[in-house]
């Protein structure tokens, strides 16, 4: 019998990580990549180019699929409910995805849920804004979204003054721009996430809680479990992925981004359902990566064990700096060194590959992370 066809949306680098795990389970990965040279599409064999929102592009590559998945979450989702009420596996289902798509959805569902979030208002125009800030309770002050389009901090600013978003305004109300949600700036001390898997016929499994560092609105740094955190605030995260992962329906794996407050309080920040990069730690550091497990799971497979393999899991994303050629990088690494480099062209700020380092003493794990990403970004650790 030939093997089952996973059909995946988007040609980047979590897609081209799904490749290694597919060959192993020995799936047909098929992947629609916007370009022939894109990150999936140089390790993938079956890469048609095309784009997520051309209905005949879908077509074709859901043909003969046993599901059809995504890498990224910019697909119109009346597409995907037309493939779904045709009777074609699609994981995680539109109904799920609106709620990674639509910030302002998010939090609706969310709150209904009973799930924390920081304190929001869905704002129409400055006046809108203006109201939001008069209720702030520490520094008057707002975090304004737009609701969709949004990634890598793009679409997120500090505000403490409507006309700082004037343009996201305009943009909305002429209908060029999404709708815009304010939330009141969290005093975090620091992000947590929680990964978590769950199959149609209802399995979830949860991979230990990790705290991700943001520079620039960019995910930097994992260390995989959180340091020093409380049992009690572990379970609490790892029950909140539960409760969004069953609440909403969600197929597949799916994060869910945390602030951690002063007295451990979680509130949620963000979903995304899909791997994360928050996750790519799995790949080295847990008994499934999160890649392996997001094909069982679409494909509602038994899920693989998530506990981690050693005691502390450290990865460093590679971003864009002075390097051209990263692979020159290789022959100056450490033989502990785990790296995954994208196949990217370089450009300043881009993810273009990660590396992640294992062991039992958490400050050389990290020294040792930190300074082989140096190495391949060519910049001082
Ligand atoms: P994106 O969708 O672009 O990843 P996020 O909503 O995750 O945007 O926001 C990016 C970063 O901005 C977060 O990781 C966090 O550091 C900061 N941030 C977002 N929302 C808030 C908030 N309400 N309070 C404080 N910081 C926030």
């Amino acid at each position: 019998m030939a093997a089952p066809v996973v059909a995946v949306v988007g040609g980047g680098q979590l897609a081209r990580m799904m490749a290694p795990a597919a060959t192993a389970l020995g799936l047909h990965l098929r992947v629609l990549v916007e370009d022939a040279v894109s990150s999936a599409a140089q390790v993938v064999v079956d890469a048609p180019v095309g784009e997520p929102g051309d209905p005949v592009a879908l077509e074709r590559l859901v043909s003969g699929a046993a599901v059809l998945t995504f890498e990224h979450e910019h697909v119109p989702n009346t597409l995907l409910t037309e493939l779904g009420d045709r009777g074609i596996p699609v994981h995680p289902g539109p109904d799920a995805l609106v709620h990674a798509q639509d910030k302002i959805v998010m939090r609706t569902r969310l709150t209904a849920l009973g799930v924390p979030c920081p304190r929001w208002a869905a704002v129409e125009s400055a006046d809108g804004l203006r109201q939001f800030l008069d209720q702030a309770t520490g520094e008057r002050a707002a975090v304004v979204k737009t609701a969709r389009g949004g990634y890598d901090g793009k679409g997120v600013r500090v505000v403490r003054d409507p006309a700082e978003v004037h343009d996201w305004f305009s943009a909305a109300a002429t209908g060029t721009g999404a709708p815009l949600l304010a939330e009141e700036l969290v005093p975090f001390t620091r992000e947590l996430a929680v990964l978590v898997a769950r199959r149609p016929s209802g399995e979830v499994r949860t991979w230990p809680v990790v705290e991700s560092v943001q520079r620039d609105g960019v995910c930097a740094e994992v260390i995989a479990p959180a340091p020093h955190l409380d049992p009690a605030t572990a379970a609490q995260a790892e029950q909140i992925g539960r409760t969004v992962a069953e609440g909403l329906g969600v197929t597949g794996v799916l994060a869910v981004e945390m602030f951690e407050l002063p007295d451990g309080t979680l509130l949620v920040n963000e979903l995304a359902m899909r791997p994360h990069n928050s996750g790519h730690w799995t790949i080295d550091g847990a008994v499934t990566s999160q890649f392996e497990q997001h094909l069982r799971a679409v494909l509602d497979l038994p899920l693989g064990e998530t506990a981690a393999r050693e005691p502390w899991s450290v990865m460093i994303n590679v971003l864009g700096s002075q390097h051209a050629v990263l692979t020159d990088a290789l022959p100056l690494l450490g033989p502990g060194v785990k790296v995954h480099l994208y196949g990217k062209a370089v450009r300043p700020g881009r993810k273009l590959g990660h590396v992640t380092v294992t062991g039992d003493d958490l400050e050389s794990v990290r020294a040792r992370a930190r300074a082989a990403a140096a190495t391949v970004m060519g910049v001082d650790a």
